[in-house]
């Protein structure tokens, strides 16, 4: 459905994206480090996704980006494509099989195959215990946050698999310290390291990595609960060594390291960017 897809003034991708340039140990690569190769990115219209689409496109990638709301789709890329940046966007809700099947479609008319899966998209639509959620919310969570990222990459994994691709899921620090308050989501985000190393696992032999990236309180719309209540900020910050909560940006950098050749021997790892909270 290419109504579904934003185009910016340079149509599907600009060619002469702003690029940041990074000494690796393959030397320095002055398009970029993530040059020439593709990455798609699930929930990337605003947050920690955005920041994360912004930077590997930066880094040099073409990037496709997508939620599920046209509109929020169609700003974030015209936002990028405006900063000079080689993207594309389409809608796609991660827990619909027919979304799922488009964005995949469209990477590989478009760009030819894909190189990086990031899939940033989850939900937590309930504050509440886990006993007391119903079945309908228990499967919505699970759904979106554990079974999207394995369903998506398994309808790509023919073509990643050619390319040597990478991934990265996103999880939280909600896995090692569950909130009370945040029940399932607690449970989805800890299966998530789960669902890291058994990928990591299964597609080491096709020289493929899965890292999981572990944010801890990010300054998003997501985390607005918590970081919009001036008491439980100053709770948070308490507890973070850093003494400030985090910004987006500080987790796009790890998720380009972790998709370049830096990271080539990194797999199955989870990587916290958090603050270091030894209690939360
Ligand atoms: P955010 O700012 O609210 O952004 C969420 C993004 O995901 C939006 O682009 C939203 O756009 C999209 N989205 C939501 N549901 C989707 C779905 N079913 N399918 C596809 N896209 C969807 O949230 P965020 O804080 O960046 O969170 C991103 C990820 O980080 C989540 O997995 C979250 O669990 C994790 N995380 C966040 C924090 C934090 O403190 N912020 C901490 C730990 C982990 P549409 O509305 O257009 O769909």
């Amino acid at each position: 459905m290419l109504s579904a897809v934003a185009r910016g003034q340079w149509g599907w991708f600009h060619p002469c994206a702003r690029l940041s340039v990074r000494m690796s140990s393959t030397g320095i690569d002055q398009k970029g480090i993530l040059a020439e190769r593709v990455a798609v990115v699930t929930g990337s219209t605003s947050g920690i996704g955005f920041a994360i689409a912004r930077r590997l496109a930066q880094d040099g990638a073409h990037v496709v980006i997508s939620s599920r709301k046209q509109q929020n789709v169609d700003r974030a890329a015209a936002q990028l494509q405006r900063e000079g940046l080689s993207v594309a966007g389409i809608v796609c809700h991660v827990g619909k099989a027919e979304d799922r099947e488009r964005l995949v479609a469209t990477a590989l008319e478009h760009c030819g195959g894909v190189d990086f899966l990031v899939c940033c998209a989850g939900v937590n639509p309930l504050v509440g215990s886990t006993l007391g959620t119903s079945e309908q919310i228990w499967d919505k969570i699970l759904n979106v946050n554990v079974k999207s990222p394995a369903l998506l990459l398994s309808q790509l994994l023919p073509y990643m698999e050619k390319r040597k691709g990478a991934v990265t899921l996103v999880s939280s620090v909600a896995a090692y310290f569950p909130r009370m308050e945040l029940g399932v989501y607690n449970v989805s985000k800890t299966a998530l390291l789960a669902l890291t190393r058994t990928l990591a696992l299964e597609l080491a032999p096709k020289d493929m990595r899965v890292n999981c990236l572990v944010p801890g309180v990010i300054k998003t719309d997501f985390s607005k609960v918590l970081h919009g209540n001036e008491s439980l900020l100053k709770y948070l910050r308490e507890c973070l060594q850093m003494q400030r909560i985090g910004e987006p940006e500080d987790c796009a950098g790890v998720v380009s390291f972790l998709c370049s050749p830096d990271a080539s021997y990194i797999t199955g790892e989870n990587i916290a960017v958090a603050g270091f909270s030894s209690r939360l």
